[in-house]
């Protein structure tokens, strides 16, 4: 049993405290909260114990939340901290907190690779994070990127090119500022290449990243290069029937179509944790192939993270903590749900 403290209570860390809080190896120590406003009120009701920075603690009380202590005492008694903590604020935590309190911490992807001594995604690079002091999942987008490439990469070695547009989505459903309402943005060269290979090691892989006005799912038009035939697109389905984190959807046609589905089928918060694959997308000729991608982007990281916990503390083997996690979050029944509503 490992002790394991969630600091910071926004889109990730409280999908991440619900997934260590049913991990039987997993004791939750609690979540810090610093406004008291009605998320810690349904924490609280949920039963999970709320810490929150000394200054604050009469605000909460008098909001009808009795914290459980302070932030200083949530760290304390984590063994190691899921920081969830806005872009940026994790190297900040990391500087003034976990490194004078000796404390190992596992951050997100808005931090720079820097902040950890590696980046992790539970299917390309597990066993690198055992025994680390700070691991970094990486984003949404380069984790549901990590999950395509990594199983393409174990089937063909001699990939000479991939491109990807990244379609993003602006805002997340829960936040009230939002993208820019009329207009696409982009950004040539994206970060988001580099941070794949923070991950998979020197892939020839250049991005484009487009920010839209939509809130429901990050979409990836990804394109690749062999030097030989390109795989068919029964060989693709092939590849990805074996990947319990793909989901591979015959007919969907938009995001909407795939998290209308989510909410009919009554996932919790509409979470797929998966990424998608949109088999009628595929598009294979000679040594190239196109397809795409979506990526719930509240949600995939999430099983990331609790892996990331395991590996750290070297309490079970990949197989073992991916097929757990997937387990505790309903995965393999999502997958199969998913996938039989767009057959
Ligand atoms: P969020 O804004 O929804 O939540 C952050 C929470 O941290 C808020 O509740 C905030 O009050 C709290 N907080 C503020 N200052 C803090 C501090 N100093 N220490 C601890 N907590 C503090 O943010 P989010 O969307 O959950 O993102 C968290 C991290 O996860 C970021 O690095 C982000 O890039 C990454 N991430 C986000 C998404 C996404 O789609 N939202 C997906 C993958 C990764």
């Amino acid at each position: 049993m490992i002790s394991i403290g969630v600091n910071g209570y926004g889109t990730i860390g409280k999908r991440v405290a619900d997934a260590l809080g049913k991990h039987p190896d997993i004791r939750l120590v609690g979540v810090s909260k610093f406004t008291p406003d009605a998320d810690a009120r349904i924490a609280a009701a949920k039963g999970i114990r709320i810490f929150v920075p000394k200054e604050n603690h009469d605000a909460f009380v008098k909001f009808g939340v009795q914290p459980a202590g302070s932030v200083d005492d949530i760290i304390n008694a984590s063994e190691i901290v899921v920081d969830a903590s806005p872009d940026k604020k994790g190297v900040k935590n990391k500087e003034e907190i976990y490194v004078p309190k000796n404390k190992r911490a596992i951050f997100q992807g808005g931090e720079k690779e820097s902040v950890a001594e590696i980046s992790f995604n539970s299917r390309s690079d597990f066993n690198a994070a055992k025994n680390k002091n700070y691991v970094r999942v990486v984003s949404c987008n380069t984790t549901g990127l990590c999950r395509i490439l990594k199983p393409m990469m174990e089937n063909r070695d001699d990939i000479e090119k991939i491109s990807v547009s990244l379609i993003r989505r602006g805002a997340d459903p829960n936040d009230s500022k939002g993208s820019a309402l009329n207009s696409v943005e982009w950004e040539a060269n994206s970060h988001h290449a580099h941070d794949v290979q923070t991950v998979l090691g020197p892939v020839p892989i250049t991005t484009t990243a487009f920010k839209a006005p939509q809130t429901l799912m990050h979409v990836h038009s990804i394109s690749m290069k062999f030097r030989e035939a390109a795989p068919s697109k029964e060989d693709i389905g092939n590849i990805y029937a074996k990947e319990s984190r793909v989901a591979v959807l015959k007919t969907a046609n938009s995001t909407a179509d795939v998290i209308e589905k989510a909410r009919d089928l009554g996932f919790n918060r509409n979470d797929i944790f998966l990424v998608n694959l949109h088999a009628n997308t595929i598009v294979s000729g000679g040594n190239e192939l196109s397809m795409a991608i979506t990526v719930p982007q509240e949600s995939i990281v999430v099983p990331e993270n609790v892996d990331a916990v395991i590996a750290m503390s070297g309490l079970m083997n990949q197989e073992k903590s991916m097929e757990l996690t997937e387990k505790i979050l309903g995965m393999g029944n999502i997958k199969n749900k998913l996938e039989q509503a767009f057959a």
